[in-house]
């Protein structure tokens, strides 16, 4: 069920709960700054998420409330993980979900990596 992508921050959110090492993740990198593991329920071929180890909602959060450092070590590490899954040569697509119509599901920041397959032009259908 889609979630406002505003503050304040749920800490008991379901990513909250894998970066606390609560809940298992299929990890494929970690870092200071950022977690990434494969998705539960992948669309493509490769299907990874990358979140924050700050508490932010949602790329609004995210983006205003990061300090530079923390903004620069997500992204750098968003870059590495596409990188180290060989996607580079065959392309890939970053996304992340905001808020009610962004569909966004967990309210701690993540962007989705997608890849292994041509994906297509931006968005679905309408539905
Ligand atoms: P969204 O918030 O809309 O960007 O989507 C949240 C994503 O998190 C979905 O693609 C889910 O399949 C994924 N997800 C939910 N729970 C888990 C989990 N425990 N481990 C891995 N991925 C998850």
């Amino acid at each position: 069920m889609p979630v406002s992508g505003l503050p304040p921050y749920d800490p008991s959110n379901i990513f909250a709960r894998i970066l606390r090492g609560e809940i298992p993740c299929r990890k494929v990198h970690e870092d200071e700054w950022a977690l990434a593991f494969h998705d539960i329920n992948p669309q493509a071929p490769v299907h990874v998420l990358v979140v924050p180890k700050g508490q932010y909602v949602s790329l609004a959060d995210f983006s205003a409330s990061a300090s530079d450092a923390e903004i620069a070590g997500f992204w750098r590490a968003v870059g590495k993980v596409a990188k180290d899954l060989s996607l580079e040569v065959s392309g890939y697509r970053v996304l992340t979900n905001m808020g009610v119509h962004g569909h966004q599901e967990v309210p701690h920041f993540h962007v989705h990596i997608f890849g292994g397959r041509s994906l297509g032009r931006m968005l679905p259908a309408k539905d």
